[in-house]
């Protein structure tokens, strides 16, 4: 069977790299199998695209909210009819199960349906004016261009969380997958196409982040960059537009710390963070990588996470008994192993996985099994993001320390506790330094319509999501007009 090759949008029609060049998609459960080729666009590619995404911006910019509205609304229709198609792509380029991929296609259509539906929402404020006859008022208008720059792990729901809001408000946008995974941005990209999204108002540009990152966003068209990704990658594009006038939202990586405490229901509490650092093989921002247990409970907490962490089923996520995909890239599967042994020789203690796989049928993926470890805080396990399926635990003896130890981190993302006392819930809330935080919940699973985004080093302060997830993509008019 020859591979798909698969086109980029660019003012409306589908096109390969003007040079010729082709990027493979590689499966991680079977490296062999090659998914699909995308276009390896170049600088030129580039150039072309922002003359497109220009000129679009402005039309877009004049049309109706409640017009722009109904191309989100339909787009979402369109997700949802092709859901399962749209799913097994997922799975196939980035690995996750197929329940995992179907419910990222699902929420990706939440984000079009939520932000589809604020085009009827108010658009600006009346302000009061002393001045007899004078009326004033704020308008909040679009940005221009918007670069949205993705990464593997959520390759379609990432984009969705960038495009809904910043195409609501009028803006046009281009879009960069990474290169793992982008797939689904392109069948993203045809659903809004057919939705009625007029030419050039959504732009793809697939190819290496690295050799096109300079052409991306050094361009005078552009105004604002939404970027999710690694911390390097972040500080590199805050570096190149320091001094200038281009706006820069960053969502950047976690070390996600789940607490609990000795009046905790330990089945409730081994179960939600077992789910939380295990689904999608650990390869979420939000998942749990940090547990911090108060040490009357250590010994039991351990025995249960250790449990859960051996039932889970390891395979290819096509397979309705998989229940822990592989990880995205050969790369990625080096890098966490390289993560536990150092931590094994900085003395942590291996409690679950890293024990060689001995099934033929994932000898050629990039599967790795789920690890438990016996860490302490000055440990790089417990200071560093790994990106992969690996718990380590510390013991503590109070509330107190636990937040300490939760706040003792470069990061700030997210953050549970796990609880039956009000007043520990409370103290943990109130002075835990994450952009969320629950109560004997996940650290992962915020909704569409919930701000979602880091605090510290995880991100550049402004929220995604919801109403606040307008801001950045809009800038605020103010307007007075006498008669
Ligand atoms: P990454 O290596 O930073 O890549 C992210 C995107 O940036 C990709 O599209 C990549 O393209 C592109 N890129 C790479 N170099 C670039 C350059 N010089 N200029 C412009 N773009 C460039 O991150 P990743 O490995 O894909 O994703 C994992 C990271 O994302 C983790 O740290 C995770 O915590 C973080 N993340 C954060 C959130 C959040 O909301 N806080 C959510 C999800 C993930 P190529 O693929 O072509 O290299």
């Amino acid at each position: 069977m020859s591979t798909a090759q698969l086109a980029n949008l660019v003012a409306g029609d589908w096109r390969s790299a003007a040079d010729g060049r082709w990027l493979e998609v590689r499966n991680p459960a079977d490296q062999r199998e090659v998914v699909a080729e995308v276009p390896s666009m170049g600088a030129a590619d580039v150039a072309t695209v922002y003359e497109s995404s220009a000129a679009a911006a402005r039309e877009w910019a004049a049309t109706s909210p409640i017009t722009r509205g109904r191309v989100l609304l339909k787009a979402a229709e369109l997700l949802r009819e092709n859901a399962n198609e749209i799913a097994t792509d997922l799975t196939r380029e980035m690995g996750k199960t197929l329940a995992e991929a179907r419910g990222e296609v699902g929420k990706t259509a939440d984000f079009f349906e939520y932000y589809g539906a604020l085009g009827r929402a108010h658009q600006g404020e009346l302000l009061a004016d002393e001045r007899p006859g004078v009326r004033a008022w704020t308008v909040r208008e679009p940005v221009g261009v918007v670069l949205a720059i993705c990464p593997w792990n959520d390759p379609i729901l990432t984009p969705a969380r960038k495009l809904a809001p910043a195409l609501i408000v009028g803006n046009s946008v281009i879009l960069k997958p990474a290169s793992y995974t982008p797939v689904v941005s392109l069948r993203l990209a045809g659903a809004l196409a057919s939705a009625g999204l007029p030419a050039g108002v959504l732009n793809t540009v697939t190819g290496s982040g690295r050799d096109i990152g300079d052409a991306l966003i050094d361009n005078p068209a552009l105004a604002a960059v939404s970027f999710t990704g690694s911390n390097e990658v972040g500080a590199a594009l805050k570096r190149s537009l320091a001094g200038g006038s281009v706006k820069l939202l960053a969502e950047l990586g976690g070390k996600n710390a789940a607490v609990v405490l000795a009046d905790a229901d330990l089945d409730l509490a081994t179960a939600t963070i077992a789910t939380a650092a295990f689904a999608q093989a650990g390869q979420r921002c939000t998942a749990t990588s940090r547990v911090v247990v108060e040490r009357a409970v250590l010994d039991e907490t351990m025995e249960r996470l250790v449990a859960r962490a051996g039932g889970l089923v390891l395979g290819p996520g096509l397979d309705p008994a998989t229940t822990m995909g592989p990880l995205v890239s050969p790369e990625q599967k080096e890098g966490v192993e390289g993560f536990v042994e150092r931590a094994r020789s900085d003395g942590a203690e291996l409690l679950a996985g890293h024990d060689p796989i001995e099934d033929e049928r994932l000898a050629e993926g990039c599967f790795v099994r789920p690890v438990v470890l016996a860490a302490e805080p000055s440990m790089e396990i417990w200071r560093e993001e790994v990106f992969g399926p690996v718990i380590s635990m510390v013991a503590v003896d109070d509330v107190d320390e636990a937040i300490a130890v939760v706040n003792d981190s470069p990061y700030g993302l997210a953050a549970s506790v796990f609880t039956s006392g009000l007043a520990n819930a409370t103290r943990f809330i109130d002075r835990v330094a994450t952009g969320q935080v629950s109560v004997n919940l996940p650290t992962s699973g915020w909704d569409v319509h919930m701000p979602f985004g880091g605090f510290k080093g995880s991100g550049s302060g402004a929220k995604e999501q919801g109403i606040e997830g307008l801001d950045f993509y809009t800038r605020t008019k103010t307007v007075a007009l006498g008669l």
